[in-house]
Formats: C-alpha cells, sequence, structure tokens
C-alpha cells in the first residue's frame, strides 16, 4: 500500500541508509542532508502520515519515538551538552515525506525561535 513512500523503501531495505538503531517497532538513520554535526530521524516501521494524522492506538508507538530519541542522543554522545528533537507536520512546518518522523539535531549550539 505504501509502495512509493520512501522511508517505507528505507524500511524495507529497498533504497540504503546509515542505521545507527533498529528494533521491532523503529528505525533511525542519518539525515542524507544533515543540518547540524549531529542529525537522526527516528521513524516507526508503521506507516504513519503526520503527527496530524495520529490516532489513540498510535500512543505507545508514539512514546516509543521520544525514548528512541533519548537513547540515540545518549548513543552519539550528544545528550549532555544537548539537542533538538523536532516533528515538521504539514504545509506550514514544511514537512517534506509524509511518514511520521522524529529529528534529533545537535552537535552544535541552537537559535530559538527556530525559523
Ligand atoms: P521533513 O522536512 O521534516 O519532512 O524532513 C524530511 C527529512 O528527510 C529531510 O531532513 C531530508 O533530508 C530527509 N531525507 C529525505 N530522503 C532521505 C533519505 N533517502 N535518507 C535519509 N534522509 C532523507
Ligand atoms: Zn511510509
Amino acid at each position: 500500500m505504501y509502495e512509493n513512500c520512501i522511508f517505507c523503501k528505507i524500511v524495507r531495505k529497498e533504497i540504503p541508509s546509515n542505521i545507527v538503531f533498529e528494533d521491532d517497532d523503529l528505525l533511525a538513520f542519518y539525515d542524507i542532508n544533515p543540518q547540524a554535526p549531529v542529525h537522526i530521524l527516528i521513524i516507526p516501521k508503521k506507516h504513519i502520515l503526520s503527527l496530524a494524522e495520529v490516532r489513540e492506538e498510535d500512543q505507545e508507538i508514539l512514546g516509543k519515538l521520544l525514548l528512541g530519541a533519548s537513547k540515540v542522543a545518549k548513543k552519539l554522545a550528544i545528550s549532555e551538552d544537548g539537542y533538538r528533537v523536532v516533528i515538521n507536520t504539514n504545509r506550514d512546518a514544511q514537512q517534506t515525506v509524509f511518514h511520521i518522523h522524529v529529528h534529533v539535531i545537535g552537535g552544535r549550539p541552537m537559535s530559538w525561535p527556530p525559523g
């Protein structure tokens, strides 16, 4: 059903990615266009379009995504200095891939507010 979704293709290993973490529910891999020294994407293996489309039944996977972000940040040694977790959602946030994903961005100081 999600044959043309680029992140489903990454889950199925039909296109390569640089994986940092994988379990039954999640995949974490390096962003192809990093915005900081560390830029990882964490996705559920289940195809969910966006944060705007989640349902009550997605509660567990949403929790796992944030736990995954915390683990990946520790693994890549950005946890203590700090990092940013971003879920771009729909047009105003410039979501470009419609398979929900958590950006974990770190390795440099960041500004606020975001652009
Ligand atoms: P967003 O704008 O939040 O939808 O983010 C989509 C992200 O996916 C961008 O940061 C892209 O650089 C990244 N991306 C797109 N295609 C790939 C790919 N094949 N492998 C890794 N990251 C990708
Ligand atoms: Zn997908």
